[in-house]
């Protein structure tokens, strides 16, 4: 399969089975015990990149770029924060999904802005870039395009998630919990932590803060790296 597939396959994904499968994931409604796993996994990853930003307390003075962004798990905490985000998704029903929330949750409609864009095709210039558990979808060549795109876009820093390969074997174990009935049409990637710092580095950007979530369903490395 090739990276173009890839992409269609996932914003297939994200726009149905994908779509109901995660929005409950990233909600606060009933879920089975492997989906409430992962949310509490992907809620500590989101956690740790809020604590990093915050503890930096110039929040108010920065602009974000969210690639990937979801239903908005991370976005909207950040604009609450006062960051000037953008947020974008190459999914359209995450998109629409993640305006509501934020409309519900901050009483605006300014702040994140939103965006149907995959991370390939934004352009723009950002002090910070994120991009959390994107990655996954995709094999490490394609990957290692998309962490230099997403270099291109930021003035500063940028942080990105990614499921490390150390812990192939007890991932892929579980991977039917990842992507269970029909939305295993979708696969999960792991990524070599040495490769991704290796095209961050070679994009001048050098690791300064890092964290790993591993729950029993989920595991994610977290870097953040800035440029130097
Ligand atoms: N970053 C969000 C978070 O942590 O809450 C969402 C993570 S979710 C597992 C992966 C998201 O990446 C989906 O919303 C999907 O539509 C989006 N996505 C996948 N490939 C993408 C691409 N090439 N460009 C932009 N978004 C993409």
């Amino acid at each position: 399969m090739n990276a173009t597939d890839d992409k269609t396959i996932v914003r297939e994904y994200f726009n149905s089975t994908g779509f109901d499968r995660w929005r409950r994931i990233y909600g606060d409604g009933e879920v089975n015990k492997v989906q409430l796993d992962i949310r509490n996994g992907h809620q500590q990853t989101v956690d740790t990149v809020l604590g990093w930003l915050k503890a930096d307390n110039n929040l108010a003075e920065l602009s974000i770029c969210d690639a990937g962004c979801g239903v908005g798990s991370l976005s909207i905490p950040l604009a609450a924060d006062g960051a000037k985000v953008y947020a974008s998704d190459i999914s359209e029903k995450m998109v629409t999904e993640a305006k509501d929330r934020a409309l519900e949750t901050l009483g605006n409609a300014e702040n994140p802005t939103f965006a149907v864009q995959d991370l390939e095709s934004l352009n723009g210039s950002y002090h910070t870039v994120i991009c959390l558990d994107v990655l996954i979808h995709y094999p490490q060549e394609k990957a290692d395009e998309m962490i230099s795109h997403l270099c291109s876009l930021a003035q500063s820093r940028i942080i990105l998630s990614f499921a490390p390969k150390t812990f192939a074997l007890s991932i892929l174990k579980k991977i039917g919990s990842f992507f269970p009935g029909a939305s295993k049409a979708t696969r999960a990637y792991l990524h070599r932590e040495a490769d991704v710092v290796k095209i961050l580095e070679s994009n001048g950007f050098s690791v300064q803060r890092q964290s790993m979530t591993r729950t029993r369903f989920y595991f994610s490395r977290l870097l953040e790296a800035t440029l130097q």
